[in-house]
């Protein structure tokens, strides 16, 4: 599971590359022409072979663009740029741009909005949450503190450790089909949710969730 974990980032003023610049003289154009492109909220619907974006907002001012500055780089410049600062651009008297950078050396991606999350840099994997098989899970089990649940325990082995689950469910037949039994334990470090494979059957599947984790509500 990957977990958001913010780094400060370091502000550059930097100058606008050559076919950035051309691409917003485009842009430019093609937003005083009233262009669909440029006035219909999108992600991509100007684009050039180094940047792509659109306009962030139906009758806004600002846009959004992904930019490339090497070709066959990953890294990239995530600008928001508004009307009057791709008019400047265009005009040539804006020449630069602040932007916030990874402090990483090998990201290099820089950002318009210096609260942005670099796909790279911003993000932990964290193998202490995740859906594991019951072997997988035991010594997680281990590290949290609960001793004595095997791959050998049902259900009921399992409340006999733990005491009453929080939640439960499964065990019936429901409109998706049999729904197999679950138990679920919110502790101080986490929720625990413990997978059966039938109705007094074995423990199959472990799935550790953050502390404050709530289902998707559609
Ligand atoms: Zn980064």
């Amino acid at each position: 599971m990957r977990r958001e974990q913010k780094h400060p980032k370091s502000k550059h003023r930097v100058e606008i590359p050559d076919d950035l610049a051309a691409f917003l003289r485009d842009v430019h154009e093609l937003i005083e022409t009233g262009d669909d492109s440029a006035t219909i909220e999108s992600d991509d619907l100007l684009q050039c072979e180094t940047a792509y974006g659109g306009l962030i907002e139906t009758d806004g001012n600002e846009y959004g663009f992904t930019y490339f500055p090497e070709k066959g780089v990953r890294h990239k410049w995530e600008l928001e740029l508004d009307v009057h600062d791709i008019a400047n651009i265009s005009e040539g008297s804006q020449t630069t741009l602040t932007l916030w950078g990874c402090q990483s050396d090998d990201c290099r991606c820089m950002f318009s909005d210096p609260d942005e999350l670099c796909f790279y840099c911003d993000y932990i994997e964290d193998d202490h949450f995740g859906n594991f098989s019951i072997r997988d899970a035991l010594p997680r089990l281990t590290a949290q503190g609960i001793e004595g649940i095997t791959d050998q325990s049902s259900r009921d082995d399992v409340i006999s450790i733990l005491g009453l689950p929080d939640e439960a469910g499964g065990g019936v037949k429901g409109f998706a089909g049999f729904n197999f039994p679950w138990i679920k334990y919110h502790r101080d470090t986490c929720q625990i949710h413990f997978g059966f494979s039938k109705s007094g059957g074995r423990v199959k599947t472990v799935n550790f969730l953050p502390r404050d984790w709530k289902p998707a509500v559609y």
